[in-house]
């Protein structure tokens, strides 16, 4: 069963609130096959529309979360009917909360070398029955990432968090989709950085505001050029057309049947139409 998927901007992402987009990740886990999990903001949208592999990857995942309040906002212009974002750190510690309840197991991948041991230790102070399988950090030279897969393979994680920041993290999740022996592989970005305290999360006031794009803009100024995505989003979402309230997820070889292949490589697709 997949999600009610809409598009904005030409990207797929999913109709869910918090709550279904956790009850949508149990179900992946009953599936026999590898599932991917991505959590988009506007930034990433307006990534995609430049890079059509990052449009084709969002497209044939599995969950796709909108992690964004200006994904909300294009919704309330475009009648979408999503009402509700779903942040990628709450959706992490969701799903840490089952594994801790059910004793899963999980390795991290990603981050400055480090951060992934650091945040391993602080969640499994919090949930201390989560099973750790490991961590690597994710600036690994390209002639071990086969030696790092199969490490990861021996060890089978049920859920493999990605933190190798946007487009990467897709990008890597979905060229190794196939080889890949767990049961869900998210993109988590900087939520690993925040549980191992190189970051801080937002203040609730910021998040209930959501205003956390100016909390990360006022703690680290140099952000400006990324966050100058958000208006841009805003204004391009007002003109363009490129929205629908029913966006069928691309039929794979995975969970959803068929068999179609999005090309990856590491740049961008500079002929992609707008
Ligand atoms: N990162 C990584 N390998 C890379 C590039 C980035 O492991 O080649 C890590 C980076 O250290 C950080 C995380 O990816 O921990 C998220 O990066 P960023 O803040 O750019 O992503 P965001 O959360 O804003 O999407």
């Amino acid at each position: 069963m997949a999600s009610e998927s809409i598009k904005i901007l030409g990207v797929r992402v999913d109709k869910v609130n918090p709550v279904e987009a956790y009850n949508r990740f149990l179900h992946l886990m009953d599936s026999h096959t590898m599932s991917m999990i991505f959590t988009p903001n506007t930034e990433i949208v307006m990534m995609a529309q430049q890079d059509k592999a990052l449009r084709s990857i969002l497209r044939e995942a599995d969950l796709v979360v909108p992690d964004g309040i200006g994904l909300v906002y294009a919704s309330k212009l475009h009648n979408l009917g999503l009402d509700e974002r779903v942040t990628g750190i709450d959706l992490m510690e969701r799903i840490l909360k089952y594994c801790h309840t059910t004793k899963r197991s999980i390795y991290i991948l990603g981050g400055k070398p480090g951060v992934a041991e650091r945040a391993m230790e602080a969640i499994l102070k919090v949930y201390p029955s989560i099973e750790s399988k490991g961590y690597q950090d994710g600036y690994f030279k390209p002639e071990n990432e086969l030696k790092i897969i199969d490490r990861i393979n021996e060890l089978k994680p049920d859920i493999l968090f990605v933190a190798m920041g946007a487009p990467k993290q897709e990008k890597w999740i979905y060229k190794h989709r196939k080889i890949l022996n767990v049961k869900v592989a998210m993109g988590v970005g900087g939520s690993v950085d925040v549980w191992a305290g190189t970051a801080k999360r937002a203040p609730v006031f910021f998040q209930k505001a959501n205003l956390e794009w100016l909390y990360r803009l006022l703690k680290n100024p140099s952000r400006v050029g990324r966050m100058m995505a958000l208006p841009k989003f805003m204004f391009k979402v007002l003109l363009s057309r490129d929205f629908s309230k029913d966006y069928a997820p691309k039929a794979e070889d995975g969970i959803n049947g068929g068999n179609s292949e999005a090309s990856v490589s590491a740049s961008p697709d500079k002929h992609a139409s707008n």
